[in-house]
Order: C-alpha cells, then sequence, then structure tokens
C-alpha cells in the first residue's frame, strides 16, 4: 500500500541565493518583529520542558481575533495537518468526499493514504467553483478550498451556505488558507452550521510559513474530534517557539494590516502588468495570480523565467497546464517578474 502512495511535491524550495522566490505563496515580508522578539524570549525561558499540549494561549489570542470561544478552535502543525486530521476524523466514510477538480492536490494525496474514496467535481469553463453542481450529489463530506487554489478565484459566502444545507449530515471543510487577501471567512457561520469546519494558516497572511502553524474553527463537537485524533498521533505538535509566536503575530494588528494590504496593492498592479502584455489573468483574492498567455506556452515560459532566475510554479496537470502561478513579491520582484516576462514573450513574438 505505502508503494502506492503518491505524496504530495511542494513547491522548490532552491538552496540558490538570490532567486526571485514567487512559486510557493510564502510572504513577501518578514514576520513582525514582535513576534521575533516573543520567539526568542521563548527560548531563553527554557527548551527542556515540555510545551503546553493544549497551546491554551494561542487557542485564546485565535478565538479573541474572530469572536468565537477557545473551544472551538483546534490548533496543528501547518494547517496540512489540521487538514490531514480532519479527512481522518470526518471523510472516512462509505460515500465519496466531493471536491473540485481543479484544488489544493494534497487533498487527494489524505484521500489516498487514508483510503477515502474521492468524486470530483468539475469547475466551470471559467474555472470557478459552481454550488449548485454539488446538490444532489450524494456524498461522504465536501472540501474545497476558498479563495480556491490554484486558481485563486473566490466564492462569497451565500455559495458556502447553500453547499452547507446541501449537505447537512456531512462535514463541509472550507480551507482558507489565502482568506485574508480579499475574503470574507465562513467562520462567522461556525455557530449556525455544526457541519462546517474552517481551516486557515499562519503561512501566507502572517508571514510565519517557517513556524508552522494552522487551526481550524468549528462546532464544539467537531473540534472534539480532532482533539481525539491528535492525542492519539502526538501530544505536542506546536512547540513552544511555535506557540509564542503565532500569539505574537495575532498580537501585532498593525503589522498584519500593513502587510496584507500591501500584498493585495501589488497584485492588482501586477495583474494589470500582465494583462497589458495580454496575458488572461484570473480574477484572485489571494496572495498570487492565475495568468495563461494564448500565445506562449505555459512551462516553456516558467522554465525560461527560471533561466532567468525567477521561480514561478507550473502545474502539468489537466485543465491548467498552460497557467502559470504567480505569487505575489514585493513590489521590487513583481516589476523584476513584469519585466522578464515581457522580455520572453516579445522577444519570440
Ligand atoms: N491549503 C492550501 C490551499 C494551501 O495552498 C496551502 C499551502 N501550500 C496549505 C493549505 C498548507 O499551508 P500550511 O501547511 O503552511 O499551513
Amino acid at each position: 500500500m505505502i508503494a502506492g502512495l503518491t505524496p504530495y511535491v511542494p513547491g522548490e524550495q532552491p538552496r540558490v541565493a538570490n532567486l526571485v522566490k514567487l512559486n510557493t505563496n510564502e510572504n513577501p515580508y518578514p514576520a513582525s518583529p514582535r513576534v521575533l522578539q516573543a520567539v526568542t524570549a521563548a527560548a531563553q525561558q527554557g527548551l527542556q520542558l515540555y510545551p503546553d499540549p493544549e497551546s491554551t494561549q494561542l487557542r485564546q489570542a485565535i478565538a479573541q481575533h474572530h469572536g468565537i470561544d477557545a473551544d472551538q478552535v483546534f490548533v496543528g502543525n501547518g494547517s496540512d495537518e489540521v487538514l490531514a486530521h480532519a479527512f481522518f476524523a470526518f471523510f472516512q466514510q462509505d460515500q465519496p468526499l466531493l471536491m473540485p477538480d481543479v484544488t489544493y492536490s494534497f487533498y487527494q494525496v489524505y484521500c489516498q493514504l487514508y483510503g477515502i474514496g474521492v468524486q470530483l467535481i468539475p469547475l466551470d469553463d471559467a474555472l470557478q467553483v459552481c454550488v449548485a453542481d454539488y446538490s444532489g450529489v450524494a456524498a461522504g463530506g465536501v472540501v474545497l478550498a476558498n479563495p480556491n487554489a490554484p486558481t485563486g478565484r473566490l466564492l462569497a459566502l451565500a455559495d458556502i451556505e447553500q453547499l452547507l444545507q446541501s449537505h447537512p449530515q456531512q462535514v463541509v471543510l472550507v480551507d482558507e488558507a489565502y482568506i485574508d487577501f480579499g475574503g470574507a471567512s465562513a467562520i462567522s457561520l461556525i455557530d449556525r452550521y455544526p457541519n462546517l469546519l474552517v481551516v486557515q494558516t499562519l503561512s501566507k497572511s502572517r508571514s510565519l510559513a517557517g513556524l508552522r502553524v494552522g487551526f481550524a474553527a468549528g462546532s464544539r463537537q467537531l473540534i472534539e474530534a480532532l482533539e481525539r485524533v491528535k492525542n492519539s498521533f502526538n501530544s505536542y505538535p506546536l512547540d513552544k517557539l511555535a506557540q509564542a509566536g503565532a500569539v505574537a503575530a495575532y498580537e501585532d494588528t498593525a503589522y498584519f494590516e500593513q502587510t496584507r494590504q500591501a500584498v493585495m496593492q501589488s497584485r492588482e498592479t501586477l495583474a494589470l502588468a500582465l494583462e497589458l502584455q495580454g496575458f488572461k489573468v484570473l480574477p484572485s483574492a489571494t496572495n498570487f495570480v492565475f495568468v495563461r498567455h494564448p500565445q506562449h506556452d505555459a512551462l516553456m515560459l516558467a522554465q525560461r523565467l527560471r533561466d532567468s532566475g525567477i521561480l514561478v510554479r507550473h502545474f502539468k496537470l489537466p485543465r491548467i497546464d498552460q497557467y502559470l502561478r504567480i505569487s505575489i513579491g514585493t513590489p521590487e520582484q513583481c516589476d523584476a517578474l513584469a519585466q522578464a516576462l515581457w522580455r520572453l514573450t516579445s522577444a519570440a513574438a
């Protein structure tokens, strides 16, 4: 069985310096200075003792930010771990798990790992999730990323509610890894829908990909189930530094606002620049853009960009192999990318 697993392949983390790295949707800005202070202080307090197994302070900080209770919050070692526990806890059912045909590719890896059946629901021609296509389909659960990845497209909360209502007996997992870059969170719905589990990460909008912190928000019943799985696997998934740093990130609201606004501003500037070059740019509510050029092969563009020191992500997958996913960098990095693409597309034209 293990030999048959096809693991998720993360974007390249290059060992060479000076590359413009726009391939794994990291935040181009460093973590808040308050995070660094908190991590240093936590290390000085001593690493010989185990961390709080329940991450109490962190769960309180997250709960406070979202106006919910700490027992409606579950934390994990990156949202990937939270997702894995949720798939294990909720989706091992007789019926298949429904998900978009184009979405975060880790979902299908968890399904393979845990023996969960999958039914793919195609995105429409504009690569948007069409929630009506999910209703009436017998399912063991529903998972989707909102905004979706790698398309960047956002669904309105009314659409999420429609999904929740069409599958009231199943867990509907909404992965909001990118929600802070332009969407409204479905966390506001958890009190009304006990079948809703919302997953978020501190890796993107809080610049903490290196610290590995993610969380889920949902009804107490769902959170308790996740705790059971976690405590049957690892009592201490979040170390002391991660817990302290993540709490500090929630305390520095000004820094969070400033950096996420900067990313959103750069996204709009980059989208416009690429459209002027003839690229088709999907509307994005994330920290990346998903683009294609009608006259230029995406894989070739990705390879040529790499030759000029710029990494972007290309997926050799059905329906999206003519697209590039470009993470939003600093204004300077976005300029370098736009200039390189201009050179490549105008030289070969
Ligand atoms: N969900 C989506 C849609 C993602 O793109 C990512 C980042 N690769 C994750 C979850 C996982 O993020 P992390 O484990 O860093 O929290």
